[in-house]
């Protein structure tokens, strides 16, 4: 080639780098997307928060909701007081509830003080008292050196390796499918939800009198259910009767109403009745609701995100048009039943004769009876009130609640799907992606039901809805390696 027919290619080359890459750059771009979210709950309106911090000011978040923000955080009025009608208690190393309660500029309360007792039916197992030398020898002669181990166990073989999920989703890892987030904290995770707590904690040398008093009576208090549930539900249940729980002051229902002002998110207040796919419009789906005025709307999105329970008797969300069908997953929810009773309780229900001895809470170690647990409640402010929650998996009848209770001012009851059967045989967990660009949170409850954990799920589908967004495929189902392992491992 002559020395002009270079110069001449060399110019071509520089023109065409020159003009045609910033347009190549700039169709690269993409749009930010206009996402609607199904469910107000914790994990619909954090999905938000998280949304809005990955996609920036300029992506569109609308938030559906049939009832109220909050969800299954509610609370409910008896007198003059105000209750925590649904989740209650968080754990001091959830920290995502922490740090949206600091970030919300709200604050937490103690919770869990007092004492308790362990009812099998017919007498108090175990009873605690006011002084904690005394509380502590009374369990080590029930329970021996479990009483002790229990709290190491849960630090060093639970909370650590959970807390991993927090330097894996700051680094931006997202997972498909439950197992895998679980998995990603741990592998032995994994293997826990295929065996019942009972199993592992007597693999992990726990006696029996513990697993079935202690264990039994924690997760008939926070799950209605017994030491037949997995592994992994049963240790966060465990997790949950550490010290240091608290609530937030003025109910926990504030942090999704906060998310959903600070996310800049939408809320749309209908009932949504089916997502359907679009085929040759230009976003991807059409969310069909029915509003407030009880009008058929329509609102399309490029991303849609289903943030509440697709089960029968909780769902009547229809997905149309998809190549393959999408239908409410099998797994069953649990019918619980609160009755808050503003009264003074008959401590001869508890086959304790001295009505001054009846403990604060009363957790039951027998799932063959009517009560799963019965608590002396602080309103939301933390100012004591003579009321007391009782838990149990049918409503008890008028008869029982006078056999409870010596004397009642007043009284509230209601029934809910609380949170999921568990089992350790059965079906695949849901996954967190529907089809492309649908996700779903809830598949989260099959491994624990737990604010925290709907908050970790809303994270993981922000970041695998930005990740797919923007093609960052490395970043979805790929092992986290830990930069301060791999450090270590280089100085090895
Ligand atoms: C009695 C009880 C006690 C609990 N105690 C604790 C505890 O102490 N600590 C803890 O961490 N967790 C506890 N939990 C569990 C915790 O409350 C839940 O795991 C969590 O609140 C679930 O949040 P979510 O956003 O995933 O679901 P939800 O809170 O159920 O939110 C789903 C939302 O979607 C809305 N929705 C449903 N269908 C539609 C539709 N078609 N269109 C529009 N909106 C729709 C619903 O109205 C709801 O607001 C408890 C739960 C219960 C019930």
């Amino acid at each position: 080639m002559s020395a002009s027919g270079t110069k001449m290619w060399t110019f071509t080359l520089v023109f065409i780098l020159t003009f045609s890459l910033p347009i190549t750059l700039a169709l690269e771009v993409k749009e930010p997307p206009t996402i609607g979210i199904v469910g107000g709950g914790i994990g619909g309106t954090s999905t938000a928060y998280f949304l809005r911090q990955l996609f920036g000011n300029d992506a569109k978040i609308d938030i559906f909701e049939k009832r109220h923000i909050g969800g299954r955080l509610a609370t409910l009025t008896l007198g003059d007081h105000q209750f925590e009608a649904g989740g209650t208690l968080i754990h001091p190393k959830n920290m995502y509830m922490v740090n949206f309660t600091k970030l919300l500029g709200l604050e937490q309360i103690q919770v869990g003080g007092g004492t308790f007792g362990i009812f099998d039916g017919s007498s108090m197992r175990v009873t605690s008292s006011k002084y904690s030398l005394v509380t502590m020898a009374k369990l080590f002669w029930r329970y021996g050196m479990d009483i002790y181990n229990i709290d190491s166990w849960i630090n060093e073989k639970l909370l650590s390796k959970f807390m991993r999920i927090y330097d894996i989703q700051r680094a931006g890892h997202a997972y498909t499918t439950v197992p895998d987030l679980i998995g990603a904290m741990d592998q032995a995770f994994v293997s826990y939800m295929k065996k019942s707590i009972k199993f592992v904690m007597k693999t992990a040398g726990f006696g029996d009198a513990f697993i079935d008093e202690m264990v039994m009576a924690a997760l008939r208090t926070n799950y209605g259910q017994n030491t037949e549930v997995p592994g992994f539900v049963g240790a966060v249940c465990m997790a949950g009767v550490q010290p240091g729980l608290w609530a937030v002051k003025g109910g926990n229902k504030q942090v999704p109403q906060k998310l959903v002002t600070e996310a800049k998110a939408q809320v749309i207040q209908g009932t949504v009745m089916s997502v359907q796919l679009l085929q040759y419009q230009d976003k991807t789906y059409r969310v069909e609701y029915v509003d407030s005025e009880k009008k058929e709307q329509h609102k399309d999105y490029d991303i849609v995100i289903i943030a509440t329970p697709l089960h029968d008797e909780m769902s009547e969300i229809d997905f149309e048009d998809f190549p393959s069908p999408i239908e409410n997953f099998p797994q069953k929810y649990h019918k619980l039943t609160a009755t808050f009773v503003e009264g003074t309780p008959n401590s001869k229900y508890y086959g304790i004769d001295n009505a001054e001895e009846v403990p604060t809470e009363i957790l039951t170690c027998n799932d063959t009876i009517l009560v799963n647990s019965q608590g002396k409640k602080e309103d939301v402010l933390g100012n004591p009130a003579n009321v007391y929650k009782v838990f149990s998996n049918v409503p008890p009848s008028e008869e029982n609640i006078k056999q409870m209770f010596t004397s009642k001012k007043d009284i509230r009851m209601f029934s809910m799907m609380a949170y999921p059967e568990y089992s350790t045989v059965g079906e695949e967990l849901p996954p967190f992606v529907l089809h492309d660009s649908l996700y779903y949170l809830n598949g989260i409850e099959m491994a624990a039901s737990a604010m925290e954990m709907s908050s970790i799920a809303g994270k993981n589908v922000a970041l695998l809805a930005y990740n797919h967004w923007h093609g960052n495929l490395d970043k979805i189902d790929e092992p986290y390696l830990d930069p301060a392992l791999e450090k270590d491992k280089t100085e090895l």
